[in-house]
């Protein structure tokens, strides 16, 4: 197999993620550190770091996408972590790719749509108004399920360990927001959202949603935002014939 060229993948991902949609967006999303220019494997992870890169560089990938990317708001000093993290991707010749609101969004490669599919939620409306755009989306469980049901559901998805705190409803319609979520409660009521799941907890969330009358899931910042990356995966399996390979690095937050 001889591989696809970098800026062909690069390419594809800027207009199937709709980047320019989101150039508001805080992160650089994109192609942000140029590595070799055929690319045969690549790897998907939620965090840029250095133990990614060591990963990435063992397992002889070539491309690695992340959804929280090294540069935010601007590249200003090359020194320290940032001098390690970009010294380790050049030493390997790793291209790094981020995609941040893009991939919570989509509609179809989201972290968003896929915490949806992957629970059996109907897609019934857009939620999770951030900046003006909303980046999620809320729906319907196949039938009425219990609050512990529910959250057991959750946790066999992800593989993670919830805090789940029921205010007494039980679950049929849902409001996801991966990551750190919580100021999306506030649109609960509109959409009479019995449970909101996100990722990161929120000490500030708490009596919002008792009076709410919401019940509260927090699967994890991370575990939320690997569905994501894991779909981009496998379009560019299918649309490239491409290798492809998560590298988890969970931080249990
Ligand atoms: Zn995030």
């Amino acid at each position: 197999m001889n591989g696809t060229k970098l800026d062909k993948l690069v390419s594809f991902l800027d207009a199937e993620l709709c980047l320019s949609e989101f150039r508001e967006d805080e992160s650089a999303n994109g192609l942000q550190v140029e590595g070799r220019e055929k690319i045969r494997k690549v790897g998907l992870a939620v965090d840029a770091c250095e133990y990614v890169f060591r990963k990435a560089a063992a397992k002889g990938i070539d491309f690695l996408l992340v959804h929280h990317g090294l540069i935010w708001g601007g590249l200003r000093t090359v020194r320290g972590v940032m001098r390690q993290r970009i010294k380790a991707l050049l030493d390997s010749e790793i291209s790094l790719y981020a995609c941040h609101l893009p991939l919570d969004w989509h509609p179809q490669f989201g972290n968003n749509a896929q915490l949806l599919k992957l629970l059996s939620i109907k897609k019934m409306g857009e939620f999770g108004n951030y900046h003006g755009k909303n980046i999620s989306y809320w729906g319907k469980t196949i039938r009425e399920l219990s609050f512990d049901e529910f959250n057991v559901s959750v946790e066999r998805a992800l593989g993670t360990r919830s805090t789940a705190i029921s205010f007494g409803r039980s679950v049929r319609n849902v409001g996801v927001v991966s990551g750190g979520g919580w100021f999306a409660i506030h649109e609960t009521v509109k959409h009479d959202i019995d449970t909101f799941l996100t990722g990161e907890p929120s000490h500030s969330a708490y009596t919002l949603a008792e009076e709410m009358k919401v019940n509260l899931i927090f699967a994890g910042h991370y575990a939320t935002e690997t569905p994501g990356v894991k779909a981009v995966g496998r379009a560019l399996k299918k649309r490239f014939g491409l290798t492809v390979e998560f590298i988890d690095h969970p931080t249990g937050l």
